[in-house]
């Protein structure tokens, strides 16, 4: 399956900033639910795997809040480190991905 890509298309920007939005809203009812739930059974390992679930959750709430950001800032796309265009093929595979390869490789996180 192959998407167009283009980010100065604003209609593709437009469907984009939706499904952002509709995930970020997925992720929070998420996070709410395991945070809400007081499921304390005393059984440490599936307390360990609830924070580890919302460390994720949390992570990729921020990831898609600091991409919809880009968005409305006019810098979606482009790498945060050299200001290169991020290249099509992995915004396809990464919505929020906020730098180029050469970048992110020189900046595992
Ligand atoms: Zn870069």
């Amino acid at each position: 399956m192959s998407v167009d890509i283009d980010v100065t298309d604003q209609s593709w920007l437009a469907g984009l900033r939706a499904s952002l939005s509709e995930e970020f809203a997925v992720q929070t009812t998420r996070l709410k639910e395991l945070t809400e739930i007081s499921a304390d059974t005393g059984d440490p390992g599936e307390a360990h795997n609830r924070a580890a679930l919302v460390a994720a959750t949390r992570h990729s709430l921020e990831q898609i809040s600091g991409a919809l950001r880009r968005i409305a800032e006019d810098s979606y796309g482009r790498c945060e480190t050299c200001d290169k265009p991020i290249p099509a093929e992995r915004l396809e595979v990464l919505p929020h991905a906020r730098f180029c390869v050469p970048c992110q490789q020189k900046h595992p996180r």
